[in-house]
């Protein structure tokens, strides 16, 4: 069953005078999501289509020092959570350094990186000592034969070689991030939950969402949560509720006895629209307001033409008061351009 979601009353506060990122229903948004590069050492089938990927030109990507201007000012408006993403994240040339200045950015409560985890097993270390606090690591099966279909070539003992020179890091809490697909990756949901039996960690489980180049994967291989929980949940018995924090999009269970937790991420059976705080600044300088929707707002060549700090502030508060208020894939929108490696999973 998908969840139709109800739109609020819009609400009108002065933007000028509260300079706080809110939009126009009132959510405010704490949490930037910076796609590093559209650039990835792998290519998932639920991702990039299997042919015809076009790379951006490297000098249409913001500049290290572009992108901490525009970080910075993020935060003077009230952002308190960033998480690099991309693309591959760890493919982007001085991403220690990056991330040292990212951290020493007054009001960042917290950084934490979404990758493939190819490269963690030798950067682990540097990045948590930059300041690097959590990773989410993508991973769709255990089984290697299989994840170098999905992967279209990865190696899957070196991802797992990343995870635990994570979690020898002390980056917690280890996040680890399935994406359910028909035919490919939803048998293996039972051994990834059961990695949780043993590890303090997090796996949680995302249903694919209909992004520019995998439409087919994403309408011949929708599996809801619901379908998902109901297997785990043959294999394991019931699942435990666990409470989680109002604006995270997974919805946390546990097995009995278990020493980690499952989380279920359903954009699209239950979106999770009318607590969203987050927005995404692309690669190329966008600021994108819903992974779902075409809206995107251009900074790069503004920066480029010599904008100041104040008249980019004021981009970005107008730029986020008009963040749609949902997807809307329940009700047939599909406008997302580009695909997730290009914005920023
Ligand atoms: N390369 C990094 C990684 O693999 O985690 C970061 C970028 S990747 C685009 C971010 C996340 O988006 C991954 O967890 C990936 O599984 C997820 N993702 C990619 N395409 C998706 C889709 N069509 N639907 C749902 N999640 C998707």
């Amino acid at each position: 069953m998908i969840e139709l979601l109800e739109r609020p009353q819009i609400v009108t506060v002065p933007l000028q005078v509260q300079r706080k990122a809110q939009d126009a229903y009132g959510r405010f948004m704490t949490y930037l999501r910076i796609s590093l590069t559209d650039r990835c050492n792998f290519r998932c089938v639920y991702c990039m289509p299997a042919t015809g990927m076009k790379f951006q030109p490297r000098d249409e990507h913001l500049t290290d020092e572009e992108l901490l201007r525009v970080v910075h000012l993020c935060t003077k408006i009230g952002f308190r959570k960033l998480r690099l993403t991309g693309g591959e994240p760890t493919v982007r040339p001085h991403l220690v350094e990056l991330v040292r200045a990212m951290k020493a950015l007054p009001g960042v409560d917290e950084i934490s990186m979404t990758t493939n985890g190819l490269l963690l097993g030798r950067m682990a270390h540097d990045l948590r000592e930059a300041g690097l606090d959590r990773i989410n690591v993508s991973i769709d099966t255990l089984d290697p034969e299989k994840f170098r279909q999905i992967t279209r070539g990865g190696r899957l003992d070196l991802v797992l070689e990343g995870i635990e020179a994570a979690a020898a890091s002390g980056m917690s809490p280890i996040k680890l991030n399935a994406v359910v697909v028909r035919g490919q990756s939803d048998k293996e949901v039972v051994d990834l939950a059961t990695l949780t039996l043993t590890r303090d960690w997090e796996v949680r489980f995302l249903e694919i969402m209909p992004m520019e180049g995998v439409g087919i994967v994403y309408d011949e291989g929708l599996v809801t949560t619901e379908e998902t929980k109901a297997e785990l949940e043959h294999h394991f018995g019931p699942l435990i509720p666990v409470e989680t924090g109002p604006s995270d999009p997974a919805r946390l269970w546990q097995i009995k006895g278990a020493k980690g937790k499952i989380g279920f991420i359903s954009p699209i059976s239950q979106p999770f629209c009318a607590s969203c705080n987050r927005v995404r600044l692309t690669a190329d300088g966008k600021l994108r307001l819903c992974l779902l929707r075409a809206d995107e707002i251009d900074f790069r060549e503004h920066l480029r033409a010599g904008i100041t700090d104040e008249q980019l502030e004021d981009m970005l508060l107008a730029g986020i008061w008009r963040k749609p208020w949902g997807h809307g894939v329940a009700e047939g929108d599909r406008h997302t351009v580009r695909g997730m490696s290009q914005i920023g999973g």
